[in-house]
């Protein structure tokens, strides 16, 4: 059931730090063609390229996610820079630490925008290069909090919710066209997210970056009769759907 991903052409977000960088080295180690798609900060995505770049090739494509025609532009740019496009990871996503009842509307639409509207239009705008592909696959980063609750999170939550009912429809609409769409919900990743919003917990059994990492790899080498839907990943001593 092992496929070989050899030269496969991956388009990622998210991949200036934490879970993006370790996919990014995780899937270049298996010689998988890497986009680093999106990003403010064309210096961390560097980073991650250097990373990465010793063992396969990456390219970065910075810029705002959220402007429609970046997105447009940058999905075309990427699909012709290695001749395609095989896999989608939609890893970029924005924390919240809010009172409910302070939650303004701008930060309502920046964090809907980011975790829930550019996965959908991304995937929409990449699903053209996907059906050329004979190893489609979409994997979206979605949360523990896609199951429950968290206080100071209502819009984070809500969003990782959309994230994964949108995952879930879309799987069942395309599994006739070859195209796998999965969701890796992590709880309590030790990143920069979780050190600024969360800055109470303490590292030590938080999942590493690499573990998630590592699922993603997983859903690529397996393409057989057994289609998983989503892994729901928490942290040990800790009840399922808590961070
Ligand atoms: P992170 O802050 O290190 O990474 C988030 C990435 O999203 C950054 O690289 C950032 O540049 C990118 N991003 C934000 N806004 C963007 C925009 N407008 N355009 C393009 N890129 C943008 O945090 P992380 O923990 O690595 O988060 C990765 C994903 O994992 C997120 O979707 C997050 O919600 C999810 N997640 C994280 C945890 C955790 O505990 N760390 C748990 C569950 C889910």
């Amino acid at each position: 059931m092992m496929d070989t991903l050899h030269d496969k052409v991956v388009l990622l977000t998210g991949g200036g730090g934490g879970i993006g960088r370790a996919i990014a080295e995780t899937l270049a180690r298996q010689k998988m063609k890497i986009i680093l798609l999106g990003g403010k900060s064309r210096e961390k995505l560097a980073e991650t390229a250097g990373i990465a770049g010793q063992y396969a090739p990456v390219e970065i494509i910075p810029g705002d996610l959220t402007d429609p025609e970046f997105m447009r532009c940058a999905v075309e740019k990427a699909a012709g820079i290695f001749g395609g496009t095989d896999i989608l990871i939609n890893n970029a996503g924005v924390a919240q630490s809010t009172r409910f009842e302070d939650v303004s509307a701008e930060e309502f639409d920046r964090i809907m925008n980011i975790n829930f509207r550019v996965p959908f239009f991304l995937t929409r705008q990449v699903l053209p290069h996907l059906k050329r592909s004979g190893h489609a696959t979409i994997i979206n980063i979605a949360s523990v909090v896609s199951h429950a609750g968290y206080p100071l999170q209502s819009v984070y939550t809500a969003s990782k919710h959309a994230l994964l009912g949108f995952t879930k429809s879309i799987a069942r609409e395309y599994w006739q066209e070859n195209i796998r769409v999965h969701a890796i919900c992590p709880g309590g990743v030790y990143t920069d997210m979780v050190k600024i919003s969360r800055p109470d917990l303490s590292p030590q059994g938080m999942i590493q970056p690499q573990e998630i990492a590592q699922i993603v790899l997983f859903f690529l080498q397996n393409r057989g009769n057994a289609v998983i839907d989503e892994i729901l990943v928490h942290r040990v001593n800790k009840e399922p759907f808590t961070v």
